[in-house]
């Protein structure tokens, strides 16, 4: 009681929360999944508060649908799992349970508190620790935007807003809780997702919210880097990874800390097949086609392993040898700061692996390369190449009629064998040409 009364005096507390009922806003029951309804009122049924929260509700407004149900709740993990047949308790640092219902997967968490006893931070005040179970008011304040915080209650059909979010959303607003410095101290990747929430729904980023970002962008050097890969991944396949990444140019985000982000800004050689990289993921991801996280980045980097392999080339070293030793050199600078899974880097290195396999159209190599494990992945990579003016179109078209040819029409594209001149073409020499399908110098 006390400490409720010391907070509002020193104006932690806010004023309390506006129960919007169903008739003023404009989320209907309709666009709730029903799993996230069932798993509400089966924690409801157990006299537990439980609301849709988040982005979900967030969207729903905004007339956006949703990705997944997040479901928020007074109570614990282990009083929620025994309630489903399918549920899971996940997380180290805080505890959260995901129930399964059919396709679905929803994940309830337990109200929690950031602040409610000092956190455990880093020098430069990020929190390392906060897994305090809190009231739903605190679980409120914890989240990051206005529009963030904003509970759906699946009974009465009220949208709970603690921090005037519904204002900030209809005009298109989007703004931290609490002192953006402060909260951008305790967790430097909100500056990432505000540029990533605003690119992708529109929103402008309120000015005070905005203000300190520039200022405090070397703060996201002290972030782990597989959450940095987490959140760069989330940004790339937003559906608007194009919008994103002028904006976060915009903020002076991609300076220094992320290599890859420098990469991709800043070289001038790769610009126009970077842009149609981000631009065929950004149709695909709103098409709801699958993307390949592994296409993309391979993508994203492949100048810069050109430019390096050429290098080597350059200094005598030999084509395939010169060519490994560039993706190493790139993987390896990127890893440093972005922990791009090895999962990821494998197949980024067999895409890039075959583009020269590609310019050899004669003898048994096209049927090899065909029967490649990531054929059809590799192909797309040369189209993308061939589209950006880096290859002739007519090496993509050659490939493409390939594909679909019968066997007789296949031995009749083959192109001649050279006879020893092929061989010999395959060593460098010093002003030789270079297989077609090689990359020109960059
Ligand atoms: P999307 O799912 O579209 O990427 P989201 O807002 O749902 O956006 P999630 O990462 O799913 O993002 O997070 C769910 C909710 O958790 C957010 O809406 C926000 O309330 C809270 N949240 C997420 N990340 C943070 C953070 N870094 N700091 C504070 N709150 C956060
Ligand atoms: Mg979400």
């Amino acid at each position: 009681m006390i400490k409720r009364f010391i907070r509002r005096v020193l104006g932690l507390e806010s004023p309390g929360p506006r129960r919007v009922p169903p008739a003023r806003h404009h989320l209907a029951r309709g666009s709730i999944s029903g799993s996230a309804l069932k798993v509400c009122d089966v924690l409801g049924g157990r006299g537990h508060a439980a609301y849709v929260v988040g982005g979900a509700v967030r969207d729903i407004l905004l007339g956006i649908k949703p990705k997944d149900f997040d479901v928020a709740t007074d109570a614990r993990p282990e009083q929620v799992k025994p309630l489903f047949r399918r549920a899971l308790v996940i997380g180290r640092r805080f505890r959260l349970v995901h129930v399964m219902l059919g396709p679905e997967t929803i994940e309830v968490s337990t109200f929690r508190a950031a602040d409610s006893q000092p956190a455990e931070k880093d020098e430069h005040g990020r929190v390392l620790r906060d897994n305090v179970f809190g009231s739903m008011e605190e679980d409120a304040r914890r989240r990051d935007f206005t529009i963030n915080a904003l509970y759906y209650d699946c009974r009465s059909g009220e949208v709970v807003d603690y921090h005037e979010g519904l204002e900030d959303l209809k005009k298109r607003r989007l703004r931290m809780i609490g002192d953006p410095e402060t909260r951008y101290r305790e967790d430097p990747v909100r500056m990432l997702r505000a540029v990533r929430l605003a690119a992708k729904l529109g929103l402008t980023i309120d000015g005070a919210t905005r203000a300190p970002i520039k200022r405090l962008a070397p703060l996201l050097e002290h972030v782990p880097p597989p959450r940095l890969f987490e959140e760069m991944l989330k940004l790339l396949l937003s559906g608007h990874a194009s919008a994103c990444l002028r904006q976060l140019r915009h903020e002076g985000l991609h300076k220094g800390m992320l290599p890859l982000l420098d990469v991709i800004l800043e070289q001038p050689l790769g610009e126009r097949f970077v842009t149609l990289a981000l631009a065929q993921t950004d149709e695909r991801v709103q098409a709801d086609r699958p993307v390949s996280p592994a296409f993309l980045f391979a993508a994203l980097l492949w100048h810069e392993v050109l430019a390096a392999w050429k290098a080597r080339e350059k200094r005598g070293e030999r084509r395939m040898p010169a060519l490994e030793a560039a993706m190493d050199e790139v993987l390896e600078v990127q890893s440093g700061k972005l922990a791009i899974t090895r999962r990821l880097t494998a197949t980024m290195r067999e895409v890039w692996a075959m583009q020269p396999r590609f310019g050899d159209r004669s003898g048994p190599r096209p049927w090899r390369l065909l029967e490649a494990p990531r054929f059809r992945m590799g192909y797309d990579f040369l189209a993308l190449r061939a589209a950006s003016g880096e290859v002739p179109a007519e090496l993509e078209s050659w490939w493409r009629a390939f594909q679909g040819a019968n066997e007789e029409t296949r031995r009749a594209m083959l192109l001649p064998e050279a006879g020893g001149a092929r061989r010999k073409r395959r060593r460098r020499r010093p002003g030789g040409k270079a297989p077609e399908g090689a990359p020109t110098p960059a």
